[in-house]
């Protein structure tokens, strides 16, 4: 994993005083936690579908939920809604937390949630497409963002097939 090589408080190196636990290599305290990321990701209910949409970035066909990074002094529930109005353009009704999920490959935690939205949708330049699938139609995949589906639709008392996540 990528990691800091210089100490951001002094400019002195880092040194790694056990495995991927870097501190800094004079005296002023600095230890890189390196804390998982916080993202909120939103599973967004749109007349009666889940609404999964393609980022601009991904290579293979996958379709995935809204998410976002916790912005500074944001709260998850917050950023939830704001990323609704950014990549879809929607409203979103208060959000429902379907869950907290650990992705461990791209050190971050998956903050799940459930919320409502309706009129047009218009997509901003981190998605180019999207599709509008009925919950009983849904197929999860193994990783954070998939879990959250998974779960939400549980709580609709559907068991959704589990696909293989595609190679990125
Ligand atoms: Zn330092």
């Amino acid at each position: 994993m990528k990691h800091y090589k210089f100490c951001p408080m002094c400019a002195a190196p880092l040194s790694e005083v056990r495995p991927d636990r870097f501190e800094c290599s004079l005296a002023c305290g600095f230890v890189n936690y390196d804390n998982p990321t916080p993202v909120a990701a939103v599973v967004v209910e749109y007349e009666g579908k889940v609404v999964l949409a393609h980022n601009r970035s991904w290579k293979g066909a996958f379709n995935g939920l809204i998410t976002g990074f916790v912005d500074h002094a944001e709260g998850a529930a917050e950023c939830a809604v704001r990323e609704v109005k950014e990549e879809l353009d929607l409203e979103a009704s208060p959000p429902t937390l379907i869950g907290v999920y650990p992705f461990e490959r791209m050190n971050q935690i998956i903050i799940g949630y459930h919320v409502t939205a309706s009129g047009p949708i218009t997509l901003n330049e981190e998605l180019d497409s999207f599709i509008l699938v009925p919950p009983e139609d849904c197929l999860v995949w193994p990783a954070g963002t998939g879990y959250v589906l998974r779960d939400w639709l549980r709580g609709q008392g559907i068991e959704p097939d589990m696909i293989q996540m595609p190679k990125r």
